[in-house]
This record gives structure tokens, C-alpha cells and sequence, in this order.
């Protein structure tokens, strides 16, 4: 049982931990124009500092947690660290996030040492405008890596598409089709404003639209999911695969949110689009106890907001770009 219930009534029981703020794309959404200042090594929360945090946050009542970055493979000995957290008693799910860049040859060597849910990110399916997107002509390593995936045949596996007018919006129904075959859920993400990140509200591709186009051409039938679950969720006849719907702009989900967010510096932040965040790091670095780490986790949640305010002013907010907070 959670004992991270914040002032609404919501209990915690998902932790995202960022394992660094590198990154090996430059996708213009996530990566502020004007770019950012790479934390230095000794900056970030080194093994040890994160399996002290993950295991306060598992006696608190966290039985997920999914490691997200930056990209998290740019971590070096990243599997060292899984293999590390995966043991922590009450942990359910660990979980990661990444490019698939790195993916190909590193797939089972994450599932063996912990990883039981994979999510992989990838806004198109054609490789010239991957490149255009991300900055980097690594188009055809991610396909690697989801086949690398489907092959290591993870709990469950995941493509995040972040859909944004003018862009990549063509190819939603491309990327139906090709989870036609394969036990892989497409979640089409709405575009979400971060600092300097070209967003606008007319460039977000609402879940309405979305549905709408894919009912066009498929049968989808929803399908039941958790109370906490961001995703709407369809499963769709003749497919394998199934389609769903990260709704943040148009129909967000605080009202069940049941996470919490730790950055690769130690700070934890409460709610995604809530700029102010509590640094652990620094007390732990001066000898904080786990009882004070406990009531800083908790102060944390103590000053989650009931809700975020509406999309256009998330992007007047003075908040970290998407790649530092982990997304
Ligand atoms: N590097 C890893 C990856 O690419 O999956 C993990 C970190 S990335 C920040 C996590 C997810 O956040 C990705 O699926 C990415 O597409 C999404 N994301 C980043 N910026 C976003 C934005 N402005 N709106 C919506 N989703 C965003």
C-alpha cells in the first residue's frame, strides 16, 4: 500500500527516474532551440545514490519504476545499474524508455538483468524524415532495435509517436499498419509545450482527430485499462497490435495521476508541467538520512497541484526542456 498520498487524495506508486540528460538525437520537440547545458558527470546521481533513492521510493509504496532520460542507453553500464534496482523489495516493474538507437545488440542483456516493459520511441517510418525530426540519420538502428525488441519478447513493447501537425501526421495510419503482425501497442502522443520547443497550439494533433482518421480506415474497440492508465487504448480487428491515445492537451489525466518524477540531478519533481522541485542529491551528498530523504519525497507531493493549467499557459511556465526533466 502507498503511503505517497498527496494533498488530493492521489497515491503514488510509479517512479520515472532520468539516468542522464544526454542524448544521441536532437529531436526539435524535446531539445529546447536554443539548446541546453549538459550536466557534468558528477552532477548526475551516481548507482548507488539511485538505488538508495529507488529503495526509499519502494518502501514508500512505488512498485514501477521506468528509467527514461535523456536517452537512458547513453548511460554508461546502464545494466549494471538495472541489475541493481531490479532486486528492490515491492518493485513489480522496471521499466525503460529509449530511442532504440543503442537497442539492437543491448535488447536481451536488458530483459535478462530486469527490464520487463520496453517502450521505444520513433516518429516516422520514413528515414529521411527521422532524420529531419531527430537531427541524426539513425533511421534504419531503430528498426533494428524494435526488431531487437520483438525478439527479446518483453512483457509488453510499445512505440511512443509524438504527432504533430504538418510533420508526421500522414503517417498515422502507416504506422497502424505496421503493428498489423506484431503484439506491439502504437501510442500516439499529443505534442505537449516545453520551453523553447516550437510548440503552438494549432501544431497538436488532438486524440479527436486522431481517432477519427483511424476509425476511418479500422474497427477499433476500446479497451478496459487501469484507473491510472494515461493512455486511451483500442484494440483493432485483424490486427496483433494494438493503437492507443496519450490524450495530455486535449483530455488530461491528473485527476488519476499516480506519478512522480526523480531528474538524472536528484531533484524530484511532482508533476510533469510544476516547475518548482526538490533536490536530493545535495542532502544526500551531505549525509541526509532515509527519514530525511522520506519527508523531502513527501514535502514533494505535498505541493503537487490538483491539476495542470491549460496548454497555452504550460508553455509561458519557466519549466525544464523535456530532455532534462524525463519524459
Ligand atoms: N530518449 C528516450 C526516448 O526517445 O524515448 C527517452 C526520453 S524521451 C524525453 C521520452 C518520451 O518523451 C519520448 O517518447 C518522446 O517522444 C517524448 N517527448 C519528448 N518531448 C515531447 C513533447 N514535447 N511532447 C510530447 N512528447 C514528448
Amino acid at each position: 500500500m502507498s503511503s505517497l498520498v498527496d494533498s488530493f487524495g492521489r497515491k503514488h506508486t510509479y517512479l520515472r527516474i532520468s539516468v542522464t540528460d544526454k542524448c544521441n538525437l536532437r529531436c526539435f520537440y524535446c531539445i529546447p532551440h536554443d539548446g541546453i547545458v549538459w550536466k557534468r558527470r558528477e552532477e548526475l546521481l551516481d548507482f548507488d545514490e539511485l538505488t538508495r533513492v529507488a529503495r526509499i521510493f519502494a518502501a514508500l509504496g512505488i512498485d514501477k519504476i521506468r528509467l527514461t532520460g535523456g536517452e537512458p542507453m547513453m548511460r554508461k553500464d546502464l545494466v549494471k545499474l538495472i541489475a541493481m534496482l531490479s532486486p528492490i523489495p515491492g518493485l513489480r516493474t522496471l521499466a525503460m524508455t529509449t530511442n532504440a538507437t543503442l537497442l539492437k545488440e543491448n535488447a536481451r542483456l536488458l530483459k535478462q538483468n530486469g527490464i520487463k516493459q520496453l517502450n521505444i520511441s520513433i516518429d516516422s517510418l520514413r528515414r529521411d524524415r527521422f532524420q529531419q525530426l531527430t537531427g541524426r540519420d539513425e533511421h534504419q538502428s531503430v528498426l533494428d532495435g524494435i526488431k531487437a525488441a520483438i525478439d527479446a519478447e518483453f512483457e509488453t513493447l510499445k512505440l511512443n509517436v509524438v504527432t504533430i501537425a504538418g510533420v508526421n501526421e500522414d503517417e498515422i495510419l502507416d504506422f497502424v499498419h505496421f503493428i498489423k503482425d506484431e503484439s506491439i501497442n502504437v501510442r500516439f502522443i499529443e505534442f505537449m509545450p516545453f520551453r523553447n520547443n516550437n510548440w503552438q497550439i494549432d501544431r497538436v494533433v488532438t486524440y479527436k482527430e486522431l481517432l477519427e482518421k483511424i476509425a476511418g480506415e479500422f474497427e477499433l474497440t476500446p479497451i478496459d485499462t487501469e484507473p491510472s492508465a494515461v493512455a486511451k487504448d483500442f484494440a483493432i480487428k485483424g490486427h496483433r497490435g494494438t493503437v492507443s491515445f496519450i490524450t495530455s492537451m486535449s483530455d488530461s489525466f491528473c485527476s488519476t495521476c499516480n506519478r512522480i518524477r526523480l531528474t538524472a540531478d536528484g531533484s524530484v519533481k511532482s508533476c510533469l508541467f510544476y516547475p518548482p522541485e526538490i533536490n536530493l542529491r545535495d542532502r544526500m551528498r551531505a549525509g541526509a538520512s532515509d527519514a530525511e530523504i522520506v519527508e523531502m519525497i513527501k514535502y514533494s507531493l505535498a505541493l503537487k497541484p490538483e491539476a495542470h493549467p491549460p496548454a497555452e499557459e504550460i508553455a509561458a511556465l519557466e519549466n525544464r526542456a523535456m530532455i532534462e526533466i524525463g519524459g
